[in-house]
């Protein structure tokens, strides 16, 4: 018979520094009962200081074993107070950097994506590494598994998509006997591999999503993400004032948000766990008695306004070049290339002459995708931009959204969603005129 297991997900705050750490072990005490799979993220912001070397790589300025030795630097310097000046748990986060010091002394890859999965998984493979041998140094006796054993994805770098046959295969034949042995098991989010065994990570912030699908093999019984928040608020608190906590959440409801840009949670991530039932957690690492928010199946029938807002949009509008309207074909060939750039589509909406497009503003990918439509279509691109969902809405919050905003696209979705994509009014200042005599 499986055994019942909880999987829990700590992200890089949790994981920022000694106190930190030692908070998440305090945490683990209290479950030393259970079965628990462990999935790490990269201390810190230790992933954007490791985009940040790749970005030096492939620029060839020098500066990239500076950057990761800073890198290097901060993680001994955890290491040190965790475990003073020797432990064998050195050796091993050592051979994980030189890693990437291989990788750095190399040619940067012509394939900057490939190159950056291969410098970016230390992050986690570290981390994890880090909590491993702590976490056993203090009786909390734990298991280190490399998630590229069991996460198969399919080569595309950054953005591995998972291969869900082969990966519950894995888990059962490598994950479930672990259980079976005592003491937790620690893990890696994020990070997944290919066939060939290369490594791929699935997309920032994909920590959640590691553990979604950890829970959804295993059959987990619930699934924990503890953040520094007490739970899924209503707004993000650092903008709107009287942000609330919500004690229950639908699957339904939580993927519409996060979708959207509710950032508390990877939008990925509940699709898995609502196919299998699987409650959702989400717990402050702050406050762990805290009874944070419950997502599940349940239902409920009334939910105050919440909103989610996305900044950095791109509006694409795209207009025949010979003024003809933008009809069926042109679609299709449009929806292709959207698939083939893989654009994150936010919004759309098409007139008689011309099809909007709002998506996500990642890297160059709206302006290769205009650049490649340039011969049949004119597309004016309108960067800078925010959508700004909001569920449950009142019309006075709605009003008060817009304010000093222009709003370029809106749409209502039944009488629950309406979203819109705005910019800030540009502020218009009086002309220094001569004064009259
Ligand atoms: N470390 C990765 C990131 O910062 C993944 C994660 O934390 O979820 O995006």
């Amino acid at each position: 018979m499986k055994q019942t297991v909880k999987v829990f997900k700590f992200g890089g705050a949790s994981l920022k520094d000694p106190t930190a750490i030692k908070n998440v072990a305090g945490i683990l005490q209290s479950y030393k009962k259970e079965k628990l799979v462990i999935v790490v993220s990269a201390m810190g912001k230790t992933t954007n200081a490791l985009e940040k070397v790749v970005e030096a790589h492939a620029a060839r300025n020098g500066k990239a074993f500076e950057i990761l030795n800073e890198i290097k630097a901060q993680h001994y310097q955890i290491m040190e107070e965790l475990f003073g000046k020797e432990d064998e748990a050195y050796a091993v986060v050592n051979d994980a950097f030189v890693e990437v010091e291989w990788v750095l002394e190399e040619e940067p890859h012509e394939n900057y994506d490939y190159m950056y999965d291969q410098i970016v998984c230390v992050g986690e493979l570290v981390s994890s590494k880090i909590a491993h041998a702590y976490f056993t140094k203090i009786g909390l006796p734990t298991q280190w598994l490399d998630a590229r054993d069991v996460i198969l994805t399919d080569d595309i770098f950054r953005e591995g998509w998972v291969q869900w046959e082969e990966t519950m295969d894995r888990a059962e034949r490598i994950v479930v006997p672990m259980l079976a042995e005592p003491g937790f098991i620690v893990t890696q989010g994020f990070i997944g591999s290919t066939t060939e065994n290369f490594t791929t990570t699935l997309g920032r912030e994909g920590s959640d999503y590691t553990a979604a699908i950890f829970s959804f093999c295993l059959d987990a019984q619930d699934m924990t993400i503890w953040k520094d928040v007490p739970g899924v608020l209503t707004a993000d608190p650092r903008v709107f004032e009287n942000a609330t906590k919500l004690d229950r959440l639908s699957y339904k409801e939580a993927i519409e948000m996060t979708y959207y840009g509710a950032k508390v949670i990877h939008p990925k991530t509940i699709k898995p766990l609502q196919n299998k039932s699987i409650p959702l957690l989400v717990k402050s690492f702050i406050n762990p008695e805290g009874e944070g928010t419950l997502i599940s199946n349940e239902v409920e029938d009334a939910y105050p306004p919440i909103v989610a807002l996305e900044p950095n949009q791109v509006l694409l509008q795209i207009s025949t070049r010979d003024f003809s309207f933008v009809a069926e074909h042109h679609i299709s060939y449009l929806f292709n290339l959207v698939a083939e750039f893989r654009l994150q589509v936010n919004m759309m909406q098409n007139s008689a002459i011309s099809f909007s497009l709002c998506v996500n503003d990642v890297d160059d990918k709206a302006d290769r995708f205009a650049a490649r439509i340039s011969d049949k279509f004119k597309v004016m691109l309108d960067r800078g931009l925010e959508l700004i969902t909001v569920r449950h809405y009142q019309e006075d919050l709605l009003n008060n959204l817009r304010r000093g905003k222009i709003v370029l696209l809106e749409e209502r979705i039944k009488d629950t969603t309406v979203q819109m994509v705005v910019k800030d009014v540009p502020v218009m200042r009086r002309r220094q005129t001569a004064q009259p005599n």
